[in-house]
């Protein structure tokens, strides 16, 4: 593999740590990226938390589980040899009620499993140790989880590749790849194709990820459902009423997390992200519709199973898109000194989340190999937090199988 030309399809926080990881164990090899937008990371990689998740969350054995945890060292590692901020200002889960501890131990139980660092329970009067003016009957607490800005380490990774003789080609929006006798071609929108043929391919397209991999040949399911998530950014004067970030204990049928209090690394305090279905892959003003986004979602089958089973969540996650109002009354049952402040919205974030046809949520990450092509076809959150790891693991170990 050292000497072969390699295509990644996807200039995110994913597609640029492959073409890196590539680099770095094949320094010989020729490495392309080709992205669609004008710069690198204008999608999830830049709309989201920012938080490097330790772990806590997911199931035992999965590849979430090991790639999250060695994704949060190695993301670590990296903001500190190069000189990108990193702050472990740590987080609390937090129960508001009885019925909810028996679901925070889970969580404990599954960070335990998941080795997560230095975590540990909090009776109720400790969280006030930990968060001054949160409230809560009980909750975990992870010290060593932390803030980072994804963007950031996105671009010092694109300056990386081209330093060790990448090439990131932009404005340029892969249709579909074709294989024959071993060598691959990357066909663009406008009928075109790149002039050079392709040993191995990558695709990492995030919300485009299904649509690349089924015109590409691969198999058509699960396909990739949006849910936009609304950050709003609280006045100045309230920030220090959080000191890092605090969460709710999330609703094991709605596989988010919950509206959370999330400090930036820019030192500011965001609420958010709620989750509701978005009526565009790619429309962070909430104010157009993508018709043909809109129409993908509405004729598959497994949106109206989904939609059928999760009727009173999402009922509540309406409310909080309705009215800004409700989304800071939510917040606030976890710290009631923010009750009446004043808050700004701020982008939103466009999760890309994989669905099955019988309307389940794909929880595991999914990377699948078809030929020498190798598809990243769900990488929602802690995807970011993961991004080095899921490098590590395609380069040495999907592809060289
Ligand atoms: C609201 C929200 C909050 C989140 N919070 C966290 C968090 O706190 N911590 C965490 O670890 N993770 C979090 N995540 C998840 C994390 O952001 C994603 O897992 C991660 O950014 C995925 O990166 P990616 O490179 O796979 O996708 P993206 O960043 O979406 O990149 C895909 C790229 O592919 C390009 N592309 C698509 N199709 C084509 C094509 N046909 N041709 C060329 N280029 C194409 C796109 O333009 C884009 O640049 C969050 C996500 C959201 C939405």
């Amino acid at each position: 593999m050292s000497n072969n030309h390699y295509a990644i399809i996807g200039g995110g926080i994913n597609g640029l740590s492959v073409a890196r990881q590539l680099l770095l164990d094949f320094p010989e090899a020729q490495v392309t990226l080709f992205e669609k937008e004008t710069d690198v990371a204008m999608h999830q990689s830049s709309h989201n938390s920012g938080v490097v998740h330790a772990g806590l969350y997911y199931e035992p054995g999965g590849l979430k589980a090991r790639l999250c945890r060695r994704g949060a060292e190695l993301v670590q590692q990296y903001c500190l040899e190069n000189n990108v901020a990193y702050d472990e200002c740590g987080k609390v889960v937090v129960a508001l009620a009885k019925e909810e501890e028996g679901r925070l131990d889970l969580i404990y139980q599954k960070s335990l499993a998941n080795k997560v660092p230095d975590v540990r329970i909090l009776r109720g009067e400790e969280i006030q140790d930990v968060e001054p003016n949160c409230i809560g009957t009980r909750a975990l607490y992870s010290p060593r989880t932390a803030i980072v800005s994804y963007g950031d380490i996105a671009k010092k990774i694109a300056e990386e590749i081209l330093q060790k003789g990448g090439k990131i080609v932009l404005g340029r929006k892969v249709s579909n790849l074709t294989e024959q006798n071993n060598k691959i071609t990357v066909h663009f929108d406008d009928n075109d194709h790149y002039s050079g043929t392709f040993d191995r391919v990558v695709t990492c397209a995030g919300l485009q990820s299904d649509r690349l991999a089924a015109n590409s040949g691969d198999i058509e399911t699960p396909k990739i459902v949006p849910f936009f998530g609304q950050y709003y950014v609280i006045d100045e004067n309230y920030k220090n009423h959080v000191k890092g970030l605090i969460y709710p204990v999330p609703d094991p049928n709605y596989p988010f997390l919950g509206v959370h209090f999330t400090k930036r690394i820019d030192g500011q305090m965001t609420i958010g992200p709620n989750a509701f279905i978005s009526f565009g892959r790619e429309n962070y003003s909430g104010k157009k519709f993508n018709f043909s986004d809109i129409y993908d979602f509405l004729t598959y089958k497994g949106f109206w199973k989904f939609s059928a089973k999760n009727m009173p969540a999402a009922m509540r996650e309406l409310r909080t898109v309705l009215s800004q109002t409700n989304f800071v009354e939510e917040a606030a049952k976890y710290v009631p000194s923010l009750a009446s402040v004043s808050v700004s919205p701020a982008t939103r974030g466009i999760r890309a989340q994989a669905m099955e046809s019988d309307g389940s949520l794909v929880d595991d990450f999914v990377i699948r190999k078809q030929g020498n092509i190798t598809h990243i076809r769900n990488a929602p959150s802690p995807g970011a937090t993961s991004s080095l790891a899921i490098a590590e693991y395609i380069v040495r170990e999907v592809m060289s199988h």
